[in-house]
């Protein structure tokens, strides 16, 4: 197999010239498999909440309804598992959706204050509900140009996972910091950690840490995947750093676009 990317070639003996085309075999079937491993991933998540609703469907109908207790327990595991599908079929369209650049981002101006107070808020009730504390660091306010909805929706996803691996009395903060030509905006908890060999991998589709605990939390894995790929539609970067057992700390890190840059 060939492992470089090869342009067609003009190749001439006695006075015969032919075109000789050679593909990349490595690349084309590295795809593939990315290809297959995707749909096979898709699947699986599919077919989990399926068969979950389908069994305890069926238990209920085959005579468990009588008892009202173990009708509302199957009902509620149910209907969280159709959350979990409508969740991961809206997830998939949207990293469908943003991976073959079909989202136009409508860039607007706003304080940074402003936007993270707003998606803090969204977050209250379920911090507080986690028995965890939050906290807001913004030494000197500014102005941003970013797509507000895609904005949030970034935050959102950062503080659910923040929430979602950090035990109760942890603690949350998101910062936002300016430099000359960039700025940065930071969401930290003291939680679970991740492990450094896993680090590279979390932006994967579908990679989790700890499937058993990324599955309770109703995560779909698609996540952070979404987040990279909406970071960088904002022309930014996202960087990760964890210790195990202390916490984890997502950085994103944007240009100024030039008329943000005096305030
Ligand atoms: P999920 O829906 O499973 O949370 P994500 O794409 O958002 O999927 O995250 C991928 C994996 O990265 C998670 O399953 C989890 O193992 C790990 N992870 C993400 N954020 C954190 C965090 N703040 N602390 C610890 N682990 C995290």
């Amino acid at each position: 197999m060939l492992e470089a990317n090869l342009a067609p070639m003009w190749v001439e003996k006695n006075g015969v010239g032919v075109v000789v085309v050679l593909h990349d075999m490595t690349a084309i079937r590295r795809l593939e498999q990315l290809r297959k491993d995707f749909v096979a991933n898709v699947s699986h998540e599919l077919k989990t909440p399926i068969t979950s609703i389908r069994g305890f469907s069926e238990t209920l109908l085959d005579g468990a309804m009588s008892d009202p207790d173990t009708c509302r327990e199957f009902l509620q595991i149910i209907n969280e598992e159709s959350l979990r599908l409508q969740r991961l079929i809206g997830e998939l369209l949207d990293l469908s959706k943003i991976e073959s650049k079909q989202i136009h981002l409508k860039m607007e101006p706003i304080r940074i204050e402003q936007l993270i107070q707003s998606v803090m808020k969204t977050m209250e009730e379920r911090f507080r509900a986690k028995e965890q504390q939050w906290h807001i660091k913004i030494d000197e306010s500014f102005e941003v140009e970013v797509d507000h909805d895609r904005f949030r929706q970034i935050l959102l996803n950062l503080l659910s996972n923040a929430s979602n691996y950090t035990p109760p009395g942890g603690h949350i903060t998101i910062e936002a910091d300016r430099q000359a030509e960039e700025w940065t905006c930071k969401v930290t908890d003291t939680g679970i950690g991740i492990p450094k060999e896993d680090l590279p991998r979390v932006f994967e589709r579908f990679y989790r840490v700890d499937k058993a605990r990324a599955r309770d939390s109703g995560g779909t894995g698609l996540g952070l995947a979404i987040v990279k790929h909406l970071v960088e539609a904002h022309q930014g970067e996202i960087e990760v750093a964890s210790q195990i057992g202390r916490g984890t700390t997502f950085t994103l890190t944007f240009p100024f676009a030039k008329k943000d840059r005096n305030p």
